[in-house]
């Protein structure tokens, strides 16, 4: 039997209708506005788009939405200066830097400059520790988006075996410290990982995140497993793959995501999700 269809974009969607209400009833009960912005460096199409589309969600649902862009050439001490406007204004309650950053500017020492009371994207130091330790803090929004789209194959993760492929600290490490934190017994594998199909195997859930096109086969899906695909990968035929081969896992997998679809959408709903509650936080509003 051909597995679930996870669908992200349905899922973001009611994430995106409940926060719109939860903004309505901010502006007439506290008169607050919930504020994001978002730093764009240089003119990548792709990030381009990324920014325009999370602004627009943002307005969508009711936000104050900024967009500041530098160009390519701009310096480091630009670019942080930029991140220190957004962590002393007022009406921004949660901000990101798009990456890839030019080579000029040091992605890590601009992450570090952002405020984590401000940290929508869940980056710095200080969340990913809090997130570690399972004492709140800001989990990035791919991450969440993975665990909310499991959530809709299995409610209780309790001793499932998980495995992540993938190790990076934006979505592989969180993804591995929020299904940890379901009780799920975690495995990371990577580049370096020995017979990566015995490993995917052994998995009740198997969240694929990194940037492979088609690199987990469907003779590496436990039957009846979840299938989680972060990868976003163009071909050269200008087609969007995932890093998981859709049409032999569909027949093997009991729930998958698909690409374009799936976790995408779900990103910028939980993006959104983060700014709320950073804006709830930082004017003490519960
Ligand atoms: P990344 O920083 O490049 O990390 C990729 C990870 O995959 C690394 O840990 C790497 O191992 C591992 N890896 C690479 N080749 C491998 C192989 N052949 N076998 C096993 N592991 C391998 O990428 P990322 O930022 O985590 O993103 C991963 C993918 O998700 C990309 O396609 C990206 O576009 C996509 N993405 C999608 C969304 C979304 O909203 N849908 C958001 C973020 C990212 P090492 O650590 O050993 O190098």
């Amino acid at each position: 039997m051909a597995a679930r269809i996870l669908d992200g974009k349905a899922l973001a969607a009611s994430i995106r209708a409940e926060l719109a209400t939860k903004v309505a009833a901010l502006k007439a009960k506290h008169r607050i506005t919930p504020g994001i912005a978002v730093l764009l460096v240089g003119e990548d199409p792709a990030s381009q788009i990324y920014v325009r589309n999370k602004a627009k969600a943002a307005t969508e649902v009711g936000f104050f939405a900024r967009e500041v862009k530098l160009t390519a050439t701009a310096t480091e001490r630009e670019v942080l200066a930029a991140v220190d406007a957004f962590n002393k204004d007022d009406a921004i309650d949660g901000f990101l830097v798009q990456l890839p950053l030019p080579p000029q500017v040091d992605p890590q020492r601009v992450i570090d400059a952002v405020d984590p009371a401000k940290d929508a994207d869940g980056f710095h130091v200080t969340n990913a520790g809090l997130v570690f330790q399972a004492r709140g803090g800001v989990a990035p929004a791919t991450p969440l988006g993975c665990m909310a789209l499991i959530k809709l194959a299995r409610t209780d993760l309790t001793g499932l075996e998980a495995v992540v492929i993938g190790r990076s600290n934006t979505v592989g490490k969180p993804v591995a410290q929020l299904l940890l934190k379901e009780h799920c017994t975690v495995t990371i594998a990577h580049s370096k990982s020995k017979d990566l199909a015995a490993i995917a195997r052994r998995a009740d859930i198997l969240v694929a995140a990194v940037g492979r096109s088609e690199l987990v086969r469907g003779h590496w899906i436990k039957p009846g497993a979840v299938v989680i695909d972060v990868g976003i990968n163009r071909g050269a035929d200008g087609k969007v793959r995932g890093d998981v081969a859709f049409d032999e896992a569909v027949e093997i997998a009991g729930a998958i995501t698909p690409v374009p679809g799936g976790v995408g959408p779900m990103t910028i709903a939980c993006l959104l999700q983060n700014t709320l509650m950073l804006c709830e936080r930082r004017r003490a509003l519960n």
